[in-house]
């Protein structure tokens, strides 16, 4: 009896190990680095491949859409890169429902690398929004596979530039031992740093 349990927590456990690697090949963890630019760049490359095409307009983050994509349908997307605490409420929600409405698009799709609040998705459901979990963007990228992976984006794309909080000068992207993040252009007159995905 004992012997039974064992094995079945053993197979367990082995059966969770495969199905985290599994979703670890994702990229998520460059995701999780990314700002909200190389984000929405990462999203595009990945549409691109299921035959989708970036409309650029200038003014639609004013309407709720970080994205519209055109293709067998339009879609219009928010993209929200948060960290791992920070959940998708329910203004986004009522954001991207307006954006859907104004756009005449076919479908709303909120995308996240974190999780949606309770109501945030009781409203999705009543509003016939899409919702992209971590889980669910993870399961997305495998099935796309996109040859833009989330490694590539992460050290090909520039982050959207900033300016230093303490002197005014431009932040660059500097290499660290582990990971890339943002410095001060006046190092060593200035030593502020601060996260890409900040
Ligand atoms: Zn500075």
């Amino acid at each position: 009896m004992i012997a039974f349990y064992l094995m079945r927590m053993v197979y367990q456990r082995l059966q969770e190990r495969t199905a985290l690697k599994r979703l670890a090949r994702s990229g998520i963890q460059y995701i999780d680095q990314m700002d909200g630019f190389q984000f929405e760049f990462y999203l595009k490359a990945l549409f691109q491949e299921l035959g989708y095409k970036a409309q650029v307009t200038a003014q639609s983050g004013d309407f709720g859409a970080d994205l519209i994509m055109k293709g067998p349908q339009k879609i219009v997307i928010q993209a929200k890169r948060y960290g791992r605490k920070n959940r998708v409420g329910i203004s986004d929600i009522q954001q991207i429902y307006g954006a859907k409405a104004y756009y005449k698009a076919d479908e709303a799709w909120v995308i996240t690398n974190s999780t949606f609040t309770k109501s945030a998705r009781a409203l999705a459901q009543a509003c016939n929004v899409q919702l992209f979990d971590r889980k669910a963007l993870q399961e997305l990228i495998l099935q796309v596979n996109p040859t833009h992976t989330a490694e590539k984006v992460c050290q090909d794309v520039k982050p959207e530039s900033r300016s230093c909080p303490t002197c005014g000068n431009e932040l660059v992207v500097r290499q660290g031992k582990t990971n890339r993040f943002f410095g001060c252009s006046s190092f060593p007159q200035c030593r502020h740093t601060e996260a890409i995905n900040k």
